[in-house]
């Protein structure tokens, strides 16, 4: 997953077996489909309302038929559960589901003891947090251990979290409505009941049933469509948890890129699309192939979304999400895909068992990005890149103080805390850093390399948690093991996992340092304090620089306390109009320093910017900014220019920011309190403030 601008702080009826192949890792009958690693007792899965129930089952296979409205942004039809309960005396089957879901009617087959009829069985639904409800099935007398059980569950959804319709004036083409789901991290809830958890994987197949002149995609390895019965049917012949079940329908059409790459867009978007990353994704899947074995998952397709797309990037399998709004910038483009690429192996085939482990996804999927990046792109270009990262992490460092829970990368959180609050950069760069220690102590990135690979190998579609990877990493390794390295002091393992604060030890990014270099230098001649000497600045040609220089340099500038008047006046006169030309991550940047610093010659920039660009990742910061300054009045009057062309949920988030007198307060030193509703509801606010992170 690719997170927003400014980092949160974001399925015929064929039961196909689970390959042989896989019987191993997820497909053994005998065995639940998932099952967490050893260390899963740790993992108390407070944001489930299943948690007490998954493990008594094994689902092997669950199957969607859904018919979509348009008109009245409705998904209705029934999921098919097929479960065999895994212990004797399971008398309920508890799922996660959503208010915004409603259950008609709940029955049940039990195929193998010859009964084939339906039978009604009672249902209750009971509160369980503000992101979910608990539904309670009540199981027949027949249900017994290694008996298949299928469940079916007629329903009907409508506007929950994951389901994000939009009108067609919210499309880019704006001809036709579309809808798309976005599952992480528990959203998915609200499309179909489930266990709502990525320590429970399986296999999944859908029918889905649209108007004429929609094309339906999902996150699956094979489809069908039937033109005569409008009907899309998919199947994923690989076991997923429930957050990578995605769909997304609308008015789009696809250019082929390789044998197994596709791009998907709306037919205004398609061409840009396809230039854009035209022979790029055949290159990185074949680097990353290199590093980390074979792509497990067969298509690797990606689906340009409209401005109304809440985060990035997501890496649904098969099919990656992304923005269309970062099609502007090509650094960030690629990027982002391959970020999403490296998901294949690490979050998608191997998975966090628990959401207070999410940088077992994230962290992994950052270092192999970059193993990537640095193959294909150069050591110079990855240093650049993570020197922009790192700076946003010890940004967000600042503005949460060195003892908040938030920074450590096992998160503990208590019952209602919704996981999607505890997304920031220390899931993705703390883990970064954590995984680039470890490639170091093995003192051979080849041979790292290595060891991922065959860490896929070993387990490769389960979810596991912390420890797994550590075990495997000290058997791997035994003159490691030997070594205590675990243990050496300072950088013990257990301190990197439950400690507050920043990274141990950080990467050298020295390679970096011909493209780092001259924006520092360019930065320190600017916070001298007055305007320097236009000589001195003339020296630096920033049309000869990268996305992603200009970026840190802007970032860098960003850092600074208000600067005077002159010295905004200097700047414009330098670098407005280039940056006018430039992409939209270079743009928002400097409007930010244009709106914190109440620079009014540059507004007409501003007005012209946030009537373009429709975004989240391109419109809250800014928004941010001019509230928290001298400019809300001219906030107010922009967003009632433009409100109607914003998605509701934006519209919502844009007139709380409006809203607010001031700026969120920084947290105070001091013991570090559990992660509560309350903590995340602070933390948050200010994770999403001042951060400027792309990808
Ligand atoms: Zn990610």
């Amino acid at each position: 997953m690719a997170e927003v601008h400014q980092t949160p702080p974001s399925l015929c009826c064929c039961r196909r077996p689970v390959p042989a192949s896989l019987a191993r890792c997820g497909g053994d009958s005998s065995q639940p489909s998932a099952v967490p690693g050893p260390g899963s007792s740790r993992c108390p899965l407070v944001d489930v309302a299943s948690a007490s129930n998954f493990r008594s089952f094994q689902l092997r296979h669950f199957h969607l038929d859904l018919r979509l409205n348009f008109a009245v942004k409705e998904m209705t039809g029934w999921l098919v559960l097929d479960l065999v309960p895994a212990k004797p005396g399971v008398q309920t089957l508890i799922l996660d589901s959503h208010p915004s879901l409603l259950i008609q009617s709940i029955d049940c087959k039990v195929p193998e003891d010859g009964q084939e009829e339906l039978v009604s069985l009672t249902y209750r639904v009971d509160p369980f947090t503000d992101y979910g409800s608990s539904l309670n099935i009540s199981l027949p007398a027949a249900a017994r251990p290694g008996r298949l059980v299928q469940i079916s569950v007629r329903y009907s959804t409508t506007d929950g979290p994951a389901i994000w319709w939009l009108d067609s004036e919210l499309t880019c083409g704006q001809t036709r409505p579309l809808v798309f789901t976005q599952g992480h991290s528990v959203c998915n809830r609200s499309f179909f009941p489930c266990f709502d958890t990525p320590a429970v994987k399986s296999t999944y197949s859908a029918t889905i049933r649209v108007p004429d002149g929609v094309t339906v995609l999902m996150s699956a390895s094979r489809s069908l469509y039937s033109q005569r019965d409008r009907v899309f049917q998919f199947s994923m012949d690989f076991p997923v948890p429930s957050y990578l079940v995605a769909l997304v329908a609308g008015d789009l059409q696809h250019v082929d890129l390789g044998p197994r790459s596709r791009v998907w867009a709306e037919p205004c978007l398609l061409p840009c699309a396809v230039r854009k990353l035209g022979g790029s994704v055949e290159r990185w899947l074949g680097v990353a192939e290199e590093l980390f074995g074979s792509y497990l998952w067969g298509r690797c397709d990606v689906v340009f979304l409209p401005p109304s797309f809440p985060i990035v990037a997501m890496e649904n399998p098969c099919l990656t999400f992304i923005i269309a709004s970062i099609l502007e910038s090509r650094d960030f483009l690629l990027v982002d895909v391959i970020h999403e690429i490296a998901h294949g192996w690490f979050g998608n085939a191997v998975t966090n068992a628990s959401w207070e482990e999410m940088w077992l996804s994230e962290g992994l999927a950052t270092y192999a990005q970059r193993r990537i990046t640095t193959e294909a792109y150069g050591d110079a270009f990855t240093c650049l890149e993570t020197a922009v990262r790192l700076d946003a992490l010890h940004r967000q460092l600042r503005l949460l103080g060195d003892n908040s829970p938030m920074s450590k990368l096992q998160v503990k959180f208590e019952p209602g805390v919704n996981p999607s609050c505890l997304m920031n950069l220390f899931t993705y760069e703390k883990g970064f850093c954590f995984v680039s220690y470890l490639s170091q102590l093995c003192g051979d990135v080849r041979r790292f390399d290595c060891f991922l690979r065959d860490f896929i190998s070993e387990f490769r579609f389960r979810s596991v948690v912390a420890q797994d990877l550590i075990d495997y990493f000290l058997r791997y390794f035994p003159e490691l093991m030997d070594a205590s390295v675990s243990q050496r002091e300072g950088l013990e393992f257990e301190r990197w996992l439950s400690g507050c604060g920043p990274p141990l030890c950080e990467p050298d990014l020295s390679a970096g340092g011909a493209l780092t270099r001259p924006v520092q230098d360019l930065c320190d001649l600017w916070r001298r304090g007055g305007t320097p000497d236009p000589h001195a600045v003339a020296t630096f040609d920033l049309s000869a620089w990268s996305t992603l220089q200009i970026v840190l340099f802007l970032d860098r500038m960003l850092d600074l306390p208000p600067l005077p008047h002159g010295v905004m006046a200097a700047l414009s006169g330098c670098y407005s109009s280039l940056f006018d030309g430039l992409n939209a991550e270079v743009q928002i940047r400097w409007l930010q320093m244009v709106a914190r610093n109440g620079f009014y010659p540059e507004l007409p920039r501003i007005r012209a910017f946030l009537h373009k660009h429709t975004s989240r990742m391109y419109t809250v910061p800014l928004y941010d900014d001019l509230v928290a300054g001298a400019m809300k009045h001219v906030a107010v009057e922009i967003f009632d220019q433009t409100q109607r062309r914003l998605h509701p949920n934006l519209r919502r988030t844009l007139t709380q920011i409006l809203s607010q007198t001031s700026a969120a307060p920084t947290n105070q030193n001091g013991p570090a309190p559990p992660v509560t509703t309350a903590t995340t509801g602070t933390t948050a606010a200010i994770a999403l403030r001042n951060v400027n992170v792309s990808a």
